[in-house]
């Protein structure tokens, strides 16, 4: 799935429509939506709506990407009611990370008490 462009990566399928997701959030820069394999009762991925391949990207280091990214997973975090109890932010790069989708993706994971460290 590495190499994928744009014309066939699934998280750009997902920010066009044409792939099926649960949306939970969406704005001018970004979209959010339920992670398909959820690893706690709450599990969204946040993507910016260009195709940017990861966070070790310099089109990921611009300062106003990164701040609708991080906005957006704490809304979303206080609209799933886990603002409080706390969640995990996780940006996944490269292989021992186990990166796995090569458009950069930020995981919020909550609802339940989280390992550390993750294993
Ligand atoms: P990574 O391991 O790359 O950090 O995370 C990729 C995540 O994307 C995984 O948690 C996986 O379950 C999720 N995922 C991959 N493809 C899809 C998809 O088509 N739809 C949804 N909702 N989640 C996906
Ligand atoms: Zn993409």
């Amino acid at each position: 799935m590495s190499e994928r462009t744009e014309q066939t990566c699934p998280f750009c399928g997902i920010v066009s429509g044409s792939i099926p997701s649960q949306r939970v959030y969406a704005d001018e820069r970004v979209v959010a939506f339920r992670d398909r394999n959820p690893q706690a009762p709450v599990h969204v991925l946040v993507i910016p709506r260009a195709h940017v391949r990861g966070i070790d990207e310099p089109a990921a280091e611009e300062g106003a990407l990164l701040a609708a990214l991080i906005h957006a997973a704490n809304e979303i975090a206080r609209r799933e009611g886990i603002a409080a109890s706390g969640y995990r932010l996780v940006w996944n790069v490269g292989p021992n990370a186990g990166q796995s989708v090569f458009h950069l993706h930020l995981h919020v994971i909550g609802g339940r008490q989280l390992d550390w460290p993750p294993g």
